[in-house]
Formats: structure tokens, C-alpha cells, sequence
């Protein structure tokens, strides 16, 4: 048997890889991770992590504008950009500290460098080689403008956006998406002018398209300015602004461009052509069910192999596989459909399982929809209504989707989770107990069915 230096390298100090490398070491594996940039990849320095400190801080304001509804005599007052990035930066030098001292503590060995493939079991790694019997590739995603956008070098991706030097007045977002929404909150609630341009006519495709038009509403009420069915044609500099053009001839002028038009794995300069392991046309890493490569001693979890983009899916994945090639027993299990998600949009929203579209393709299906303002916002006069989605699978009466937007929502969709994982039906909804006086109650309170989705027409040829 050939001797390598480890049993298992791990390319990339992310959640993922961090995860698979530190469980792998729990089990006994000599392991070794490479990490060239901060430990904790996107979500901790450039992700999920200070997104969510920018989201609680642009509340603030709104909070204290509707905190008079309450009798409190409080108003914004001025917001301290330096000093949010401040407080923001220690919180991730914090997290940095414990990433390190997990991986040191479980005992893999840190290697802050590079790594590149030379051959299929062997890594040059900050000028030297290092070879091991099974490597997992977790490199991640970074943001990307494809095709590209004449003037977009004006403009700032997600990676720059926690580092600014000061608030922009005006922003305009491009994208539709996950970090297009959630920054146009923040910015928004933070005192900006925002500006949010999309291609298609509601935000979030893929969601359910009645929470799109819920989001569009919300978002446009709270004083966000929508540009849908839109593309940017150009980007100009007029002096230290920005020109933007949109694909209607429409101009909107700016301090920021910000696009947030997706994600790309990051794969290029790996050398996995070197290791024989096999990349889709957007370049991901192609892997099975098993996060499997083309090479069977060759791994790849979490945006690197561009399934489902979301940190806690690739945590997942790389205990699951730690677990499975060193661990003593059956490896824990994670059920990877239905997975729940949060937007940390203004106002968020969260979902759970099918959306109506989707669910129509296995059958008709009882709509349920409650759409209200809650208690705070009776009394704080702001408008901004809540609305709850059921989608209930007529014969089988198995709850296929939950979705809301939202104050609070995020906390509540994990419970909703929860049960959906354990394949709960309408019927066990309804045997529960409210909390009163809630939102979440209203899920438990559904009686009537709004309306019926009949089946999908493919679905029922098929029937
Ligand atoms: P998304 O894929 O969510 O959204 C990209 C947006 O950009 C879409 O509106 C898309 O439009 C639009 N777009 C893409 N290309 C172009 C183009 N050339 N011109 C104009 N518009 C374009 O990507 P994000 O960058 O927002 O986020 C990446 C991923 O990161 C998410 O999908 C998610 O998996 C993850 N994420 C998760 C978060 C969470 O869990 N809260 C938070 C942030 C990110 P169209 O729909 O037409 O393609």
C-alpha cells in the first residue's frame, strides 16, 4: 500500500471543509486542510455571517420608527458606518479564532496556503508536496458577472460590499436574487436610496410565485424602488457617481453599483485536470449523490459541486462523509429535500419544501393563504402584512410546501422544518395547539382552503 502523508487532505478551510476535516480527525484520520485565504471560506468572512450583523444593524431605525406607535419618543438618529465595521470585523476575527482552534484542537493540520492538484493523490501546497489517499475538494463559489456588463469594473460583487468605506447615498442593486435582495434591505434600512434592477418580473425565481409578488409588494412598500424585466445596459462614472442605463433607456444615477448576479465554483488553477477529476460547463466539480468525483478517491461538497448553495447543506455533506469513510458505525443521516431557507430580505421571507408550481406536477393540491398585519404593526401603523402559505396534497393531505414573509419568519421556518422532514399532514397541523398571540399560530389555524390547484396537465397524462 502506498504511504501517504495523510489519509485525508481537504482542499479549502470553509464550513464544509472544516466540518469534514475536523469529524474525519475525531475518527482517527491523519488530515490535513489547506486554506489560503480566512478560515471559515464565504460564510464566515464574506457571507452569511457579517450579512446577518448588517441585517440586525439596518433594523435599528425601523425599529425605532415604530417603537412610537408604542408610546417610546425615540427616533434613528445617525447611524456609524465605521463603527459597524468595526464591531463586525472583531465578530469575525472571533470566528476566525475558533475555526483554528476547532481544527488545531481535533487535531488536523493547518496548512495557510494554496494547495493545487499535481497528480490524483498529490497536492502542491505553499511550494510543497503533499500527498495523501483520499482528498475532498471545498473550495466554494465567488461572485461572477456573466456575460459581462459594459462598465461593470464600476461596480463592487458581495466580496467588497462588508468593507466599504462609508455608507452610499444612492445604490443600485442588479440581481434578483438571494444577495440582491438582502443587500437592497440593508442598504435600504441603513438610509440609502436603493434602486433594484431584474430580468425577470418578480425577484426570487424559483420561489413561490406568490411569495415573489408578496416580496415585490413588501419590498416596494417599505420604499425600495423595483426596475423589473430590466437589464443594465451600461455603467458610466460621472465624476465619483455612477451612470446606470437600463436595457429601456432609463438612467438612474448612483454612488454604488452593486451586482449581485450569482455565483461561479471555484475551480479555476486547481489543477484538477492533473487529478483526472471532471468539471461541468459552469465548472463545478461533477460529483454522485455520495459527493463522489469522477475519481472514487476524490471528493467534492458545498458550492465547489453547485448543488444547493447554502452553508448548512455543505456542513452536512462533509459530516455525512467524514462520518462514512472513517466513522466506527452508520454515518448520521441529513435529509437533504426538503431543506428549509431563509431570504434576509426587508421583509424576509422563508420556505420549506415545494413550491405551488412544483407540487401541481404530483397532483392537485388545497391552497391554504392567510395574509394579515400582525399586532405590531397594527399598532405601529407601518405598512408592512405578513403572509402565510400551505400547500396540502389533496389525496394524501401530506403538507408539500410551507412559505412566509415576514417579521421573524427565519426562526419560525425551522420548526415548520422540522416537520415537513417528519412528513407531516394537514391533519397534524391542525391537532396542534397554537401559541397565542403569534403569527406562527396561524399555521396551526388554517381551516379554509382558498383555492384548489388542480393538477399539472403532464401529471395527469401521465396518471
Ligand atoms: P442568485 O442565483 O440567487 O441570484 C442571481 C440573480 O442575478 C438572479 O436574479 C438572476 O436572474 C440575476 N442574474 C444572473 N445573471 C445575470 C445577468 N447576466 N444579468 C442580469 N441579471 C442576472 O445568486 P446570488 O448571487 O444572489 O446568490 C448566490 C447563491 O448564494 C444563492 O443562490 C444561494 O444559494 C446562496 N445564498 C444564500 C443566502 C441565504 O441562505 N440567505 C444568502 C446569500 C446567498 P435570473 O433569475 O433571471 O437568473
Amino acid at each position: 500500500m502506498a504511504d501517504f502523508d495523510y489519509d485525508l487532505f481537504v482542499i479549502g478551510g470553509g464550513s464544509g471543509g472544516v466540518r469534514c476535516a475536523r469529524i474525519a480527525a475525531g475518527h482517527g484520520a491523519r488530515v490535513g486542510i489547506a486554506e489560503e485565504a480566512r478560515w471559515g471560506g464565504t460564510c464566515v468572512n464574506v457571507g452569511c455571517v457579517p450579512k446577518k450583523i448588517m441585517v440586525q444593524a439596518s433594523e435599528y431605525g425601523r425599529l425605532a420608527e415604530d417603537s412610537r406607535g408604542f408610546g417610546w419618543d425615540a427616533s434613528p438618529g445617525v447611524h456609524d458606518w465605521a463603527s459597524l465595521i468595526a464591531h463586525k470585523d472583531r465578530e469575525i476575527l472571533r470566528l476566525n479564532g475558533i475555526y483554528t482552534r476547532m481544527l488545531d484542537g481535533s487535531g488536523v493540520t493547518r496548512h495557510e496556503a494554496r494547495a493545487v492538484f499535481t497528480g490524483p493523490h498529490a497536492l502542491e501546497v505553499g511550494g510543497r508536496t503533499v500527498t495523501a489517499e483520499r482528498i475532498v475538494i471545498a473550495t466554494g463559489g465567488l461572485p461572477a458577472i456573466q456575460p459581462p456588463i459594459e462598465g461593470m469594473h464600476l461596480g463592487i460583487m458581495s466580496d467588497d460590499a462588508f468593507e466599504l468605506p462609508a455608507l452610499p447615498r444612492r445604490v443600485v442593486m442588479v440581481g434578483g436574487g438571494y444577495i440582491g435582495m438582502e443587500f437592497a434591505g440593508i442598504f435600504h434600512g441603513l438610509g440609502a436610496e436603493v434602486d433594484v434592477v431584474y430580468r425577470q418580473p418578480l425577484p426570487l425565481r424559483g420561489f413561490d410565485h406568490d411569495l415573489r409578488e408578496a416580496l415585490a409588494q413588501g419590498v416596494a412598500e417599505q420604499g425600495i424602488r423595483l426596475h423589473p424585466s430590466q437589464t443594465v445596459h451600461r455603467v458610466e462614472a460621472a465624476g465619483d457617481a455612477r451612470r446606470v442605463t437600463l436595457s429601456n433607456g432609463h438612467v438612474i444615477e448612483a454612488d454604488l453599483v452593486f451586482f449581485a448576479v450569482g455565483r461561479v465554483p471555484k475551480t479555476a488553477g486547481l489543477g484538477l485536470e492533473e487529478a483526472g477529476v471532471a468539471t461541468d460547463s459552469r465548472g463545478a466539480v461533477v460529483v454522485d449523490a455520495r459527493n463522489v468525483t469522477s475519481q472514487p478517491h476524490i471528493f467534492a461538497l458545498g458550492d465547489v459541486s453547485n448543488k444547493l448553495n447554502l452553508t448548512p447543506v455543505a456542513i452536512a455533506e462533509g459530516h455525512h462523509l467524514a462520518d462514512r469513510l472513517f466513522g466506527p458505525g452508520q454515518p448520521r443521516t441529513w435529509a437533504l429535500d426538503p431543506v428549509a431557507t431563509a431570504v434576509f430580505s426587508n421583509p424576509p421571507l422563508a420556505t420549506v419544501g415545494l413550491t405551488e408550481e412544483q407540487a401541481v406536477q404530483h397532483g392537485a393540491m388545497d391552497i391554504y393563504i392567510a395574509q394579515f398585519t400582525p399586532m405590531r404593526h397594527v399598532m405601529s401603523g407601518r405598512a408592512r402584512k405578513t403572509m402565510m402559505k400551505m400547500i396540502v396534497d389533496q389525496a394524501s393531505q401530506r403538507v408539500m410546501g410551507v412559505h412566509m414573509l415576514g417579521d421573524d419568519v427565519a426562526e419560525m421556518m425551522q420548526g415548520i422544518g422540522v416537520a415537513l422532514v417528519a412528513g407531516a399532514t394537514k391533519q397534524d397541523f391542525d391537532r396542534t395547539i397554537g401559541i397565542h398571540p403569534t403569527s406562527a399560530e396561524e399555521f396551526v389555524t388554517m381551516r379554509t382552503v382558498t383555492r384548489v390547484a388542480p393538477a399539472a396537465q403532464a401529471s395527469r397524462a401521465a396518471e
